[in-house]
């Protein structure tokens, strides 16, 4: 990985410490002498983003050699990802990670259950349009996202979490989901409130944002464990294509993505199916296709046999934050887990 070092407050003394982490994506695009996109050379941010001195920060820069489409993206990454911020913890104020926004809610979830015990900001952000380009969005989400990296409050780090910054809003990583492919305010928590916005000034919303245990150390939870599958139900989804996902060799767990708060056919051979995943040790989390509401077995008439045969509620997780958690959990063999909110991933009901 390339590595340099930014002075933004040259020749004063910076006030803060830094780390951004590249990995590509959309926002890192830049025309070059021929007019053709390739990755922008962070070496000449201040150029680029003169506004930067006004933030006074020792900057870190670490690059993906290769950066990357986020649709790339796997867990070999979260893994280099979760290394260099636990590596560096001690050392710096914050993170920003530049990611694409494809798969950032991803990313962002599985962060936040590798890191726990998570001091530091670890601010996510990215482009819809490439920094290169006049309307770019990559500048204002690039300087706001510093600037949360390294806001503190009493002494501490003010948004001592993994979340994502973007068009305005800070939001929790793992409660986020990319909800618009073309308009700059991409992502979306419709079960959690925004834990800042971006006007005049950043406005904290101080009593939503996650507090560190005090006492508790970083950890790294490394060891994923990528077994699972997602299995989205529709009408008139077939037996056939049900029971072809719950008999994949080796399999350990599904995230079953239903309709509205958990409900499911209840054709007897449907539920028989996922009856004898169960009972082979393949854990259902019931996830809801809605974005906002959570799961509630039993609320319905079609979801009672859900819960009656096993599967688990997923409340109301999204289905990036369950898939990541999942692995997490597995990796570390604590699928039991799964109910109870880790990091600020689920209302506790
Ligand atoms: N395809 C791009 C990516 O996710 C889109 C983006 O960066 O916004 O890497």
């Amino acid at each position: 990985m390339k590595q340099i070092h930014i002075n933004t407050a040259t020749p004063a003394q910076p006030q803060s410490k830094v780390m951004i982490i590249y990995t590509g994506g959309t926002f890192g695009m830049a025309h070059d002498a021929k007019g053709v996109l390739v990755p922008f050379d962070f070496g000449l941010i201040l150029e680029h983003l003169p506004a930067l001195r006004n933030l006074s920060l020792n900057l870190t820069v670490i690059s993906f050699d290769t950066p990357i489409d986020s649709s790339n993206i796997r867990p070999t990454h979260w893994q280099q990802i979760a290394q260099l911020i636990y590596e560096h913890h001690h050392l710096q104020d914050g993170f920003v990670v530049l990611h694409g926004t494809d798969t950032m809610a991803y990313t962002a979830s599985a962060l936040s259950f590798m890191l726990p015990g998570l001091q530091k900001p670890v601010v996510f952000t990215g482009a819809q349009l490439p920094i290169s380009e006049p309307r770019s969005d990559a500048r204002e989400n690039l300087i706001t996202s510093l600037e949360i990296a390294a806001a503190k409050m009493n002494g501490k780090a003010r948004v001592p979490e993994v979340c994502i910054y973007f068009g305005d809003e800070l939001l929790r990583g793992n409660r986020s989901k990319k909800v618009e492919s073309m308009h700059f305010d991409a992502f979306q928590s419709e079960n959690y409130p925004p834990l800042a916005k971006a006007g005049v000034k950043i406005d904290y919303h101080d009593a939503v944002i996650l507090k560190p245990a005090s006492g508790v150390e970083l950890k790294i939870v490394s060891a994923l464990n990528t077994s699972i599958a997602i299995l989205k139900l529709f009408p008139g989804i077939s037996d056939t294509s049900v029971e072809a996902i719950t008999t994949i060799p080796g399999l350990k767990a599904i995230v079953m993505e239903t309709f509205g708060a958990g409900n499911a056919p209840t054709s007897p051979s449907f539920l028989q199916i996922l009856k004898t995943a169960i009972e082979q040790d393949i854990l259902i989390l019931n996830v809801s296709q809605c974005p906002g509401g959570m799961v509630v077995q039993g609320r319905y008439e079609t979801s009672k046999d859900l819960q009656r045969i096993g599967v688990v509620s997923g409340g109301d997780m999204t289905t990036e934050a369950a898939l990541t958690k999942l692995m997490v959990l597995l990796g570390i063999g604590q699928a039991n887990l799964i109910t109870s909110p880790l990091a600020g991933e689920m209302t506790n009901s």
